[in-house]
């Protein structure tokens, strides 16, 4: 299946790393014109190297003001993908406040706030558009020491399936993809016991975690028009861990 984005232009969030990166470089040889938003300035200098037509935006979602003020100035947005999340894992009595609010800033306020600048815009043109939130197997399924990283993945579904609802009527599809366990820095940060890892691939039918390039491509599909009559689904890339 040929997948075009010419023309397109795109919004990556959380784009220095990861999933977040691999997508914005993937939407630039599908053709997109890509503006990488992150926080760590490294992050974006090197993507930048690999990837010159790349615009770059340094910005700390977490921060409300300041991402409105970074955004203000990108222009049309055709697809966007929030991406940009943390995972501070701890045990569900050792959970703080300061986590649950910082959490709940990036994984979920940050999603909202994006989306409805960029969404404004959609709505504004009348040329509708595809958003993707990355979501998890996490927010269908407990998992030790994710409380709330599952609370926030838990919420991001339902915050999609309602932009979808709202959205919808202005021909703007919101879509999840929902990963299992990929071995990014975040994945790493989880998952690099072996005795861990063993445990939870061993509920995976297909057996392994997944790749970055598996994520991607599922983020590609619900972007793209080939998805054009998908609208509001939490699309799992977990090798059947919660068909189980
Ligand atoms: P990652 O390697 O940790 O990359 C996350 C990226 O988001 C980094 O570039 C990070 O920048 C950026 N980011 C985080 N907080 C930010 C903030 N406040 N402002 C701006 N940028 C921020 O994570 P990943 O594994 O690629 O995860 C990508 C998405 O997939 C996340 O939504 C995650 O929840 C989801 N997911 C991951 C897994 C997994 O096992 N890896 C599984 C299921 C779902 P800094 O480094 O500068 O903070």
């Amino acid at each position: 299946m040929e997948i075009s984005f010419a023309g397109k232009r795109a919004m990556v969030t959380g784009a220095g790393k990861g999933i977040g990166r691999a997508t914005a470089l993937a939407l630039v040889r599908c053709g997109a014109e890509v503006t990488a938003v992150t926080r760590t300035r490294a992050d974006l200098d090197s993507l930048l190297l690999e990837c010159p037509s790349i615009r770059p935006v340094c910005v700390d979602l977490a921060d409300w003001e300041a991402t409105e003020a970074a955004l203000v100035g990108v222009g049309p947005v055709d697809l966007l993908v929030n991406n940009a999340a943390c995972a501070i894992l701890q045990p569900f009595l050792d959970v703080t406040p300061e986590q649950f609010d910082k959490s709940f800033n990036i994984n979920v306020k940050a999603v909202l706030h994006i989306s409805q600048l960029v969404s404004r815009g959609m709505k504004a043109r009348g040329t509708g558009g595809s958003i993707v939130n990355i979501s998890s197997q996490a927010s269908h399924c407990a998992l030790r020491d994710h409380a709330v990283y599952c609370a926030t993945k838990g919420a991001l579904d339902m915050l999609t399936k309602v932009m979808a609802l709202e959205l919808g009527p202005h021909q703007i599809r919101v879509n999840s993809v929902n990963p299992t366990v990929v071995m990014t820095e975040m994945g790493r940060l989880g998952w690099s016991d072996a005795e861990k890892a063993r445990a939870m691939t061993s509920r995976i039918p297909l057996g392994r975690f997944a790749e970055v390039e598996d994520v991607v491509n599922s983020v590609l599909f619900l972007l793209s028009d080939k998805s054009s009559m998908t609208n509001g689904v939490m699309l799992p890339v977990d090798g059947g861990f919660l068909a189980c």
